[in-house]
């Protein structure tokens, strides 16, 4: 592989761009009229004008990200994560182009990509999953019935959902009555697909998932997990390796199911695997994504594996160079997300420009960020200015290294999650490891002045 297309921008552009340089592979940025500062289209070999600065006018216009990558004549497009990485009819037009869609095939992502679907063929492999619906809920009598079948609580989620948007709980018949009409227009709002389905709703779970990689020769490994119990309405806020939670014989069992699926998809590239895991230890397939994701560098840094490098290679079609029992878990890591949002108002997005800039270093310190001093964060894209990564030799390590690296970060001009980031890791709960999915619940009441 000589040249490859970066669909993206934003910190994964900039990381892609990092392992592609690493590989002596040339880099081709593409990017937004409101990217043309951004450190991805300065650090890139090439870089391209896709078109205004929105995502519909930019990042998600697919003929002119496969016009640019035709122009410049690379060999592959990554798609990082978000705008087009899960789109099937992307891979599909990358695939006629004779370009090569970093990532599974078209038809993988699109069996994955349905949670229906998914859900039926993790099933059939032997995995467990989460009791629910066999597809949408078409009415509320239908809803009604399900859930009494299944039993409360439930969860009525978005058939096109993602990114933790367009999902209620119910805990009972007229509670679901009204919020099965709620979630149905909140999902046509942000979907364009009103489509429910309902789903058993486990009780302070947590969020735990494996790390998978498959190479075209058919092997399929996973890097252990990672704990993304620390949410906020559904959406990642901390995630970490190992799981404080996990022993060695239920990464075991959760692993060997983690490959069972992906192997039911047919899956070539990186993907994770994502569970709901109870307090006995139960866990249920949740849904796989079949990208590579915000939080790969906890995983990186435990296991010493360069995630995106091993895409691109296996992309190039070599095989994977180690085994299963070649990978060890010697580290402990911890990601922050650090956004340009208010947590004391209600996490407002707070873009601009960042006046001042100092990102944090030392031993085991790592900042994925394409920010700087002077740096505009536009309007028109998520919010986050970059990743905060700390690891050391065991979780206390990494828990006090975090905190030091979190007092360091000097971000001025904008609002930011820091000082969110530096409460929880205070937070007795989380240090003793106690995180479920409804740890924030509590801290924010615990920590009124964030809300
Ligand atoms: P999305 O695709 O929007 O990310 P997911 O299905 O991955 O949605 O779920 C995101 C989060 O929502 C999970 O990590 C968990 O906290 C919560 N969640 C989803 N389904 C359930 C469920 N059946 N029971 C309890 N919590 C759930």
């Amino acid at each position: 592989m000589q040249k490859v297309l970066i669909a993206n921008r934003g910190e994964i552009a900039l990381r892609i761009v990092r392992a592609c340089r690493e590989l002596g592979i040339k880099s081709l940025a593409v990017y937004s009229e409101a990217d043309v500062e951004s450190l991805h289209v300065q650090l890139a070999d090439e870089a391209i004008c896709i078109g205004g600065p929105t995502s519909a006018d930019s990042y998600l216009k697919a003929d002119r990200i496969i016009s640019a990558a035709e122009i410049a004549d690379v060999d592959a497009i990554h798609p990082g994560y978000g705008f087009l990485a899960e789109n099937g009819d992307f891979a599909e037009q990358c695939e006629s182009c004779k370009i090569k869609f970093i990532g599974p095939s078209s038809s993988a992502i699109r069996k994955m990509g349905d949670k229906a679907v998914a859900k039926e063929t993790v099933r059939n492999a032997g995995v467990p999953i989460v009791d629910g619906s066999d597809g949408p809920i078409s009415s509320e009598e239908e809803a009604s019935e399900t859930a009494n079948r299944i039993g409360y609580p439930v969860i009525i989620k978005a058939v096109a959902g993602g990114g933790g948007r367009g999902m209620r709980v119910a805990h009972n018949d007229v509670s679901l009555r009204k919020e099965f009409h709620v979630a149905r227009s909140e999902a046509e709002k942000a979907f364009g697909n009103g489509d429910v389905y309902i789903e058993k709703y486990i009780q302070n779970p947590r969020h735990i998932e494996f790390q998978i990689l498959a190479d075209s020769k058919g092997k399929t490994l996973h890097l252990g997990e990672r704990d993304c119990s620390v949410q906020r309405r559904h959406q990642k806020l901390i995630e970490e390796a190992p799981s404080p939670f996990v022993s060695p014989e239920l990464r075991e069992k959760m692993g060997a199911a983690a490959i069972a699926a992906t192997q039911a998809a047919d899956y070539e590239g990186a993907g994770t695997i994502e569970f709901l895991v109870d307090e006995n230890g139960d866990f249920y397939f949740l849904e796989m994504n079949t990208r590579i994701q915000v939080e790969h560098p906890v995983t990186e840094e435990v296991t010493g594996i360069d995630l995106i490098k091993q895409q691109i290679m296996v992309a190039s079609g070599e095989p994977i160079g180690f085994d299963q029992d070649q990978i060890s878990y010697n580290y402990h890591a911890i990601e922050c997300r650090i956004n340009a949002e208010d947590p004391s108002k209600n996490f407002i997005p707070s873009p601009g420009c960042i006046d001042l800039y100092y990102a944090p270093g030392g031993h085991g310190v790592r900042v994925d960020s394409h920010a700087y001093g002077g740096y505009i964060i536009p309007p028109y894209y998520d919010s986050m200015i970059g990743k905060l990564i700390a690891y050391g030799k065991d979780r206390e390590t990494a828990i006090q290294r975090m905190y030091r690296a979190l007092q360091e970060y000097l971000i001025r001009g904008v609002k930011t999650t820091i000082p969110l980031h530096t409460a929880i890791l205070r937070d007795p709960d989380f240090r003793a490891g106690k995180a479920t999915t409804s740890f924030m619940n509590d801290f924010m009441e615990r920590n009124p002045k964030f809300d």
